[in-house]
């Protein structure tokens, strides 16, 4: 099942290039009351927003994919887990050209571990990132993203993907500079999700998408999560041995070689097999 969030909050079933507004499965969420939960209410309950989805499909408006305006597929997650330098060739790059490493020596992923972005950088496809320090090298990167479905603490490797609510494309946008990545890749519009979410049991073999980024036409990124040093499951390990993963949590798995600056005008456009494609307007 593919869902998307478009326009007012509104909750969309995506069929090929068209969208059933289903918004009305979300009736079956529970109230919350102050404090609200810390995780994202309809991922959490997704097995029942599902019934609701399919029962309500048959009846649904039906609008154009290209009409809508889409948000981040999750609404409210908890938090966003991103995994540094996690592609080989990526690893080289960025260890050669000064203009990524800046002086910070580049080590390899199990050695500098994962990092956390701020969820207020987050935005859905139809959401223009806006470039906030012109002065600065702006760049592009996109990466599977993992959506946790389930509370996951100390996830072994056999039981990690059974955590997965599904799937969808991200890009990490990133200053380069010496500070600490937290801050260079939280910066509000810097975390994009989209298309949609694709449920989990929809996606044959995550371990084996390719992917591709283009700006204004030009190909700058193309891998695929074969490549991975390390692979989405033993992520799910890795993070969840410091934290617990909520329901709605994303796991950005890190980006492939390419990286390249990003300026106002420019159109990105993400592909991943099986996930759909977005446009995003740099602003
Ligand atoms: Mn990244």
């Amino acid at each position: 099942m593919q869902l998307c969030r478009f326009n007012d909050n509104r909750l969309g079933l995506v069929e090929g290039d068209r969208v059933k507004d289903v918004t009305a499965a979300l009736k079956i969420l529970p109230a919350s009351h102050y404090p609200l939960p810390t995780y994202d209410l309809m991922i959490a309950n997704l097995p029942a927003v599902r019934a609701e989805v399919e029962k309500l499909a048959k009846d649904a408006k039906v609008l154009a994919l290209a009409d809508i305006a889409l948000l981040s597929p999750v609404a409210n997650p908890g938090k966003i887990v991103a995994a540094p330098v996690n592609y080989k060739k990526h690893l080289e790059e960025a260890q050669t050209d000064p203009a990524l490493h800046h002086q910070n020596k580049v080590a390899e992923i199990q050695r500098v571990g994962l990092f956390l972005k701020a969820t207020s950088s987050l935005r859905g496809a139809s959401e223009d990132i806006i470039i906030r320090h012109p002065d600065r090298r702006t760049d592009h990167e996109i990466e599977l993203v993992a959506i946790i479905g389930t509370k996951c603490d100390r996830a072994t490797r056999e039981n990690a993907m059974s955590h997965i609510a599904g799937y969808c494309i991200g890009l990490d946008i990133t200053v380069r500079g010496p500070e600490e990545r937290s801050l260079r890749k939280s910066i509000d519009t810097y975390s994009v999700m989209g298309p949609y979410m694709v449920t989990a049991d929809s996606v044959k073999n995550p371990d084996n998408l390719s992917f591709e980024l283009t700006v204004n036409g030009e190909p700058r990124q193309k891998a695929n999560t074969s490549d991975l040093i390390i692979g989405i499951a033993d992520l799910i390990v890795f993070a969840s041995a410091y934290y617990t993963l909520m329901p709605g949590d994303l796991l950005m798995t890190g980006t492939p070689e390419g990286v390249a600056p990003i300026v106002p005008g420019d159109v990105i456009d993400a592909r991943i097999d099986q996930l759909g494609s977005m446009k995003v307007k740099v602003r």
